[in-house]
């Protein structure tokens, strides 16, 4: 069968999986704080439902699969859901995204169950800050992170939101906590997802400044790193780390992506940043098969945008992050 190939001609072998769009944290700039509109129990996807529509994909060529959320461990019986992923055949690549608050007691299953790698939301090593941010307790996540290096995680990834005058001041910090602890950092810029990302992007850093800072402290080498994201790596010398810039708004990456997201709720959204969608759910409750569900993949395909449209259109995307699946 030909690669998925969209209308501009870019193969996607990638799928962002949301379990759940509820989440043990409210990040200021995703979910707003007493947020309760979640979607129904008997709208998400049943771990069945979900396996035939990711086993559809996987035949269709996608072999990178990445479960998120929400906070993908919310979701009861999570390894087993991750156990029954990687064994569809085509999916090599199996990671998680994950706010690690709950990681610690899950760590070693998820691992057994196939999950290779955990990328991890961390954006201050502050407690008191940490609450500020996210409403929750930063030492279940730093014993998170530490099971997680136990039980064999490589690489582990710290995804850090960098917000001018909220946490930019921990740039440094950050980079010595990663040093120390071998974990792979990187730094992404404030997007205008939801009415949430609007307000935060009053924060909003160009990563080129960052890079900038860091380059008067540090060399910094061209790096790569395994994954199927768009970041842009350097190795800082005489270290082992790895830096990644994710630049969404100053320099997007429209023009190589790959992937698409499933929601909880079955809906196949085409791009971040707008609202082409499909819904697969009523056709896998009315019992689809698998060439059934392999055209509405390739028909939803065709739908992709070329890009987003966050700096001319900031206020298009109703939906928070967590709906879509970050
Ligand atoms: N709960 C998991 C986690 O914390 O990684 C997975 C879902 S979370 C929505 C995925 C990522 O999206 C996190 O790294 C979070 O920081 C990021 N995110 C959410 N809203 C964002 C926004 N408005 N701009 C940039 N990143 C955002």
């Amino acid at each position: 069968m030909p690669p998925l190939t969209d209308s501009f001609g870019r193969t996607i072998e990638y799928v962002r999986l949301s379990v759940t769009d509820r989440c043990d944290l409210r990040c200021v700039y995703c979910m707003p704080k007493g947020f309760n509109d979640f979607q129904e129990p008997d709208n998400w996807l049943t771990f069945d439902e979900i396996e035939r529509v990711i086993a559809a994909f996987a035949q269709l060529g996608v072999q990178r699969l990445r479960i998120t959320g929400g906070e993908p461990l919310v979701r009861r019986g999570l390894p087993d859901l991750a156990a029954r992923l990687a064994a569809i055949p085509g999916i090599t690549d199996l990671s998680l995204s994950t706010n690690a608050v709950q990681l610690e007691k899950h760590a070693a299953a998820l691992r057994r169950a196939g999950v290779t790698r955990l990328n991890v939301s961390l954006d201050t090593l502050d407690p008191v800050r940490f609450k500020e941010i996210t409403g929750g307790p930063l030492d279940k996540v730093i014993a998170g992170l530490l099971a997680a290096k136990a039980a064999g995680f490589a690489p582990v990834k710290i995804n850090m939101v960098v917000m001018k005058g909220v946490n930019d001041d921990e740039v440094e910090a950050m980079v010595a906590f990663c040093i120390e602890h071998d974990f792979t950092l990187r730094f992404i810029e404030t997007m205008p997802v939801g009415e949430t990302g609007r307000d935060a992007s009053e924060h909003f850093l160009d990563l080129a400044e960052v890079r900038a800072r860091l380059e008067r402290r540090y060399t910094l080498l061209p790096a790569k790193v395994s994954g199927g994201g768009p970041a842009r790596y350097v190795r800082v010398e005489g270290t082992e780390l790895r830096i990644g810039f994710i630049t969404p708004m100053s320099q997007h990456f429209c023009e190589t992506c790959n992937r698409v997201r499933l929601a909880v709720d079955g809906t196949l959204y085409l791009c971040l940043g707008q609202d082409h969608a499909v819904e697969l759910r009523p056709l896998l409750r009315a019992g689809a098969g698998a060439a059934e569900l392999r055209d509405a993949i390739l028909k939803a395909i065709e739908l992709k945008p070329m890009k987003h449209e966050f700096r001319e259109h900031p206020g298009q995307v109703v939906r928070f992050m967590s709906m879509t699946g970050g």
